[in-house]
């Protein structure tokens, strides 16, 4: 059965359609594999004139269950202009959602054709569901072969990353429908801009990868640059009005900029966001000289995948006491990476990194596994009830599994879910409101807590303080910091107190590494702060030695 998975390469066939099958757009290679002109069968013809006779009536249902059901899936003979029907595997999604179906027609070949690629392998690889492109893991998978070099001839590539300006913008004002058939345009217009020999992979959420297999030079790749440029700032349109968007594009040559794959992949990421901060709407091609900054992320976001296998990472847990006992509620789990040669990279540092080459994913499991387990043990051990905090980075929250891996968390540990908290920023509130709602409603249904951390140096509106399930407000550092001497920190810590009480939050006040901080922060009815003063970050088993020496209390 054709599933969520299907065939490794990008669809033969891709055209946009409404309910009835009335044509809006066809990718110029999708045309040209079944030998049309793009002009014959563009807009305003019809799909199902396309459709082996045998088939019509069952891809005509498909298309009318598309628009109510979602996605649909069926093998159907395509005819070419020729007369001869070509077995296909088609795959039908809803762009818009809602009544006005506007549909996104893919189709494979079965059994491969000439116009397919022909370095990577039939395996079976996720394929996007919104534009119908294959996504990262297969691009990993080319990018190794073509700098193996094994099946393919000699000669270099193209690499170009390229990023949606202002697409979460639009996301996050005009909803996800909107936003998902802007990147089914996006990727379209990329399709139809390229040649059949090139790749377009849906790299990211508004991130797109191209792999150009004859543009291995400078000269090579500008011209494609620059058309890719243009086809993405023609206005688009969404629901009768005119939308602008533009896009950064990163770009790196194979072998010129790096020997293989992964590092050729950072290096495109990283002329990327050159190109962004040079104001984005524009593209950049990777300079070697990109300063010490820039290398230093390459050689980290590379060794991070070694320093995983060599176990360099590890949870410190830092006590929250309480102001007036100094006992210990709990812990915040914290990572770090002992760097061999180099001491320790902060959290701080290699947190966004990881972000950016896909381990977060990993490493945010890891730690929440691995502190829900920890603390699931020093309860047992002590009889206690101590809390876990866990931060969670907005990548992890907004990748759509979150409430299944804390479900599973707690599942595998025994940890009882009130103990469990979560640390998330202002911007990862901010980012998408609604779907930040629909999440955070979820954990607090599973009985987990959420924490707003480093409270006050974001962004947040004050209504949706109080309309998310929240628990706690983690005051910055930079407040208590400023708790003497000059009086606004105190202003402010007094304010940001009286605001959770009026909504009923707890507060922690973090960085209090003074005794007249924790005074001050006593008097004004702060229960909870976190440390130095208190307790450094430390591993599991110093931890364990703390508190059986009794310079750590747990509270009962
Ligand atoms: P954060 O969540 O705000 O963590 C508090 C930071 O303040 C920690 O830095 C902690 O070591 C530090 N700190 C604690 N007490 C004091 C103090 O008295 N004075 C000062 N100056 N600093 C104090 P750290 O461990 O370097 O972590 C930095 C950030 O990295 C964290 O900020 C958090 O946002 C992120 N992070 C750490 N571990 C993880 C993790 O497992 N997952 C994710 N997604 N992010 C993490
Ligand atoms: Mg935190
Ligand atoms: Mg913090």
């Amino acid at each position: 059965m054709v599933g969520e998975r299907l065939t490794d390469r990008l669809a033969d066939f891709l055209a946009r359609v409404s309910g009835a099958g009335e044509v809006h757009f066809v990718s110029a290679p999708g045309a040209a594999w079944l030998g049309y002109a793009t002009d014959a069968i563009g807009r305003g013809g019809d799909l199902l004139a396309l459709v082996a006779m045998e088939d019509r009536e069952a891809v005509r249902a498909a298309l009318r269950r598309a628009g109510k059901q979602g996605r649909q899936a069926l093998n159907a003979g395509l005819l070419r202009a020729d007369g001869a029907a070509v077995a296909a595997t088609c795959r039908i999604l809803d762009l818009a959602g809602g009544d006005r179906a506007e549909l996104l027609f893919a189709a494979w070949a079965i059994g491969g054709t000439e116009s397919a690629p022909s370095f990577p392998a039939a395996r079976e690889f996720p394929v996007d569901g919104i534009t119908g492109l294959p996504t990262r893991p297969w691009l990993l998978e080319v990018l190794e072969r073509l700098t193996r070099r094994e099946d393919a001839p000699g000669g270099g590539f193209a690499l170009m990353h390229l990023d949606l300006d202002g697409f979460q913008k639009v996301n996050d004002a005009l909803g996800h429908a909107a936003g998902d058939h802007l990147l089914a345009e996006a990727a379209a217009r990329l399709v139809a801009t390229l040649r059949a020999t090139d790749m377009v992979i849906r790299s990211g959420s508004d991130e797109f990868a191209l792999i150009l297999p004859d543009a291995a030079s400078l000269d090579a790749v500008a011209p494609v640059a620059r058309k890719i440029h243009s086809a993405m700032q023609r206005p688009f349109i969404l629901a009768g009005s005119h939308l602008h968007l533009s896009a950064s594009i990163g770009i790196a040559l194979y072998p010129e900029h790096a020997g293989d794959g992964r590092q050729l992949f950072r290096c495109a990421d990283i002329a990327l966001t050159a190109a962004k901060h040079a104001g984005r709407n524009r593209w950049s091609v990777y300079r070697s000289e990109g300063g010490e900054e820039s290398s230093r992320r390459l050689v980290l976001e590379e060794q991070m995948y070694d320093a995983i296998q060599n176990g360099e990472f590890e949870m410190h847990y830092q006590p929250i006491c309480r102001t007036g006992s100094r006992e210990m509620e709990g812990f915040e789990a914290l990572m770090r990476w002992h760097r061999p040669g180099h001491g320790a990279v902060s959290p701080a540092e290699f947190i966004p990194l990881a972000e950016s080459n896909g381990l977060i994913d990993y490493l945010g499991n890891w730690s929440l596994r691995a502190g829900c387990h920890q603390v699931a043990r020093w309860n047992a051990t002590w009889n206690a009830h101590l809390r876990i905090s866990v931060n969670l980075s907005p990548t992890q929250f907004h990748q759509g599994d979150i409430v299944a891996k804390v479900r599973e968390a707690l599942r595998e540990s025994g940890l009882p879910a009130r103990l469990l908290s979560l640390e998330i920023t202002e911007g990862t509130l901010m980012r998408d409101p609604d779907a930040t709602q629909a999440v955070l409603n979820e954990l607090r249904g599973l009985g987990v807590s959420i924490s707003v951390d480093d409270f006050g140096t974001g962004y947040s509106s004050l209504a949706y303080l109080k309309r998310f399930p929240l628990s706690c407000l983690k005051i910055d550092h930079s407040f208590v910091r400023d708790l003497e001497g000059d009086a606004n920190g105190l202003v402010i810590v007094s304010a940001i107190l009286g605001l959770a009480r009026e909504l009923g939050l707890q507060v922690v006040a973090e960085g209090v590494e003074r005794e007249s901080q924790l005074g001050m922060l006593a008097d004004k009815g702060c229960d909870l702060a976190q440390g130095y003063l208190l307790g450094r970050p430390l591993a599991a088993a110093e931890v364990t030695e703390r508190v059986e020496r009794g310079e750590w209390r747990v509270a009962a």
